[in-house]
């Protein structure tokens, strides 16, 4: 559609407050309003549109807006360095590049933002491997779910990282004939995913829960769980067992481009001139294509809150095989619409987790949790299985999707600069997919830097021991060995002072009450870190050789302790 054909579309929708103009090979829509959805609206119309070769919606939001976090460290650490390759973001995509590009003999720096990798929608998200519902064949979210689900076997076997494929459930209503259910099988064949039709009673043992208003079930055997964060970190781990460097607390603030090339990165860290970047900054991949004047996509905002369940409440509901399960008819359209995944997911370490939901925001780091957010998580999930009850909830975090207003990935090269490849608009299934688009993107990236392969290439990265996963001999010859792994200090989760030590002496940095939480599991269970918290606060304080009250349970300015008693009072 042409443009002013476009501008009259937003005429008749909005009233002429925003317009669209073409700009290089893209379309940008100007104007300004202080209602956020408006904002979303008019880029999904445009989106609908536009044919050219992409949608920034520039409309101004003239409401409030979070400020970004930042990283508080200010040196010269990174100053003058020059890898051949700068990966910008530390969640799944950018780390699974990170490692992908170690396959070959190239220098590599990736640099996060925030103190650890995995802060973003890396750890808060459903953990779910999708099979590919709900996706159009031709978009990139296909093409790279359906390879990336298939690379999980033995992706998770040589990181170590905890991952069942247990297959998904979709529950129908006894109004929606179990022949109406097979008739779909011709869609899925088409859709190259294995799917059979189950009754009620075929299931019973695994999903003793099932509603009972709930007869027919479609169930996907390629559907899986896995631990994103554990994943993520596994990735960077074996990336930098390779060769690669993560450099932590490290922003990217602006670049220099010119004649439509990169010149260098200005970070916090100093001013890094690589060859080539990659754009994996998630919610902020819109910025750094900005920065890289490589602008022809935009990123809305999309929460999503989930609530993790106590263990104990799987017997009620779901003992095994259930990766997810939704109510079936018209609430799987209306769900399907902006998630791609949720229900009641069994993950990888055995909790049941209701949710996600999707909320626009116009904040890239919004992760406030909302009751009604919780609420109407549960309300939705509790048509799969009456026994869910809201007591059985143990915590709750939300997450930020990164979608386009075309709703697929941006995985290419640079539209405008040469030496850029985005992965960006990755929202789910975007830890399905990361495998795959690490693979693509760091092929291309060998191709432009004529890059040959790393005959060292090491694709294994043990994991940190699990001394309560051992078969008991084993168990007592390493306490015998190593008698840290005796004194068990996250009574929930069974986790041992040893193991803590382990994952702070990896080789990615490991310094916070937080991050030892998503390495070993300490903290994340019924009691939240009630008890083992201040332990596991003491270890790192030992570890570290610092004061107690200098221990953080996350990023800077996050110290648990105010200071000693007699300092505080005094
Ligand atoms: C609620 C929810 C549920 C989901 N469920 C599933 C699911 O079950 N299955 C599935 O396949 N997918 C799921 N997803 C999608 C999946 O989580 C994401 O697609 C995936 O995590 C995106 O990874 P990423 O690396 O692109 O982005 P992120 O994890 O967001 O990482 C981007 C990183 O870039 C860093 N960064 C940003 N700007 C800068 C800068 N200037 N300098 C340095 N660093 C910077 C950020 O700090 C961040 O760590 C879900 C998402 C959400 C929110």
């Amino acid at each position: 559609m042409a443009i002013a054909a476009l501008n009259r579309k937003l005429a008749k929708a909005f009233g002429g407050r925003f317009t669209a103009r073409a700009e290089r090979q893209h379309t940008v829509l100007a104007g300004e309003s202080g209602d956020w959805d408006e904002i979303v609206a008019a880029g999904y119309l445009a989106a609908k549109y536009n044919k050219r070769a992409g949608l920034v919606n520039n409309i101004r939001y003239t409401g409030e807006v979070q400020p970004v976090r930042m990283p508080a460290v200010n040196d010269d650490a990174l100053e003058g360095t020059t890898p051949d390759v700068l990966v910008i973001g530390g969640g799944v995509v950018g780390c699974a590049i990170a490692r992908e590009l170690t396959r070959r003999k190239l220098d590599v720096l990736l640099i996060e933002k925030e103190c650890d990798v995995a802060m973003h929608a890396s750890s808060r998200n459903d953990g779910m491997v999708h099979p590919g519902l709900d996706l159009r064949r031709g978009s990139l979210k296909y093409k790279y779910n359906r390879r990336g689900n298939a690379m999980y076997d033995q992706l998770c076997e040589e990181l170590q990282v905890p991952f069942t494929r247990r297959g998904q459930y979709l529950a129908f209503p006894r109004k929606i004939f179990i022949s109406t259910l097979y008739l779909t099988k011709v869609y899925w064949r088409y859709m190259d995913v294995p799917c059979e039709v189950k009754t009620r009673e075929q299931v019973r043992k695994r999903l003793p829960g099932l509603h009972p208003k709930l007869r027919h079930l479609l169930f996907f055997p390629t559907a899986g769980s896995v631990c994103p964060y554990g994943l993520t970190i596994a990735y960077a781990e074996n990336a930098i067992q390779n060769g690669a460097k993560v450099s932590l607390n490290t922003a990217a603030l602006s670049m220099e481009v010119q004649d439509g090339k990169i010149q260098s990165v200005r970070t916090n860290r100093g001013t890094i001139r690589p060859r080539l970047v990659i754009n994996a900054a998630g919610t902020f991949a819109e910025n750094i294509a900005a920065m890289a004047d490589d602008r022809f996509f935009s990123i809305h905002p999309r929460r999503g809150t989930n609530s993790i369940l106590d263990k104990k409440a799987n017997a009620q509901v779901a003992r095994d095989h259930l990766a997810a399960m939704f109510t079936g008819g018209n609430s799987i359209r209306a769900h399907g619409q902006h998630t791609k995944g949720g229900g009641v997911v069994l993950t990888a370490h055995g909790n049941l987790l209701l949710g996600p939901d999707a909320v626009e925001t116009p904040n890239k780091e919004d992760f406030s949790t909302t009751p009604e957010s919780i609420r109407n998580v549960f309300a939705k999930q509790v048509k799969a299985s009456e026994n869910l009850n809201q007591g059985q909830i143990i915590t709750y975090f939300t997450g930020v999707r990164a979608p386009t207003y075309e709703e697929d990935f941006v995985v290419r090269r640079g539209l405008y600069t040469e030496n850029i490849i985005h992965a960006a608009g990755i929202q789910s299934p975007g830890l399905t997919a990361a495998p795959a688009i690490a693979e693509d993107i760091a092929a291309w990236a060998a191709e432009y830097l004529h890059a040959s392969s790393n005959e060292a290439f090491d694709p294994v990265r043990p994991a940190i021991i699990n001394a309560a996963d051992l078969p008991k001999l084993e168990r007592s010859a390493l306490i015998r060995e190593h008698p840290d792994y005796g004194v068990i200090l996250c009574r929930c989760e069974q986790i041992s002072r040893g193991e803590i030590i382990a994952a702070m002496r990896r080789p990615l940095p490991c310094d916070s009450v937080d991050g030892i939480k998503r390495r070993v599991r300490a903290g994340m269970g019924r009691c939240q870190g009630g008890f083992c918290g201040p332990q596991v606060a003491q270890v790192i304080a030992e570890e570290l050789n610092i004061p107690l009250h200098q221990v953080r349970k996350s990023g800077a300015g996050s110290e648990i302790l105010l200071g000693s008693i007699k300092e505080v009072s005094a």
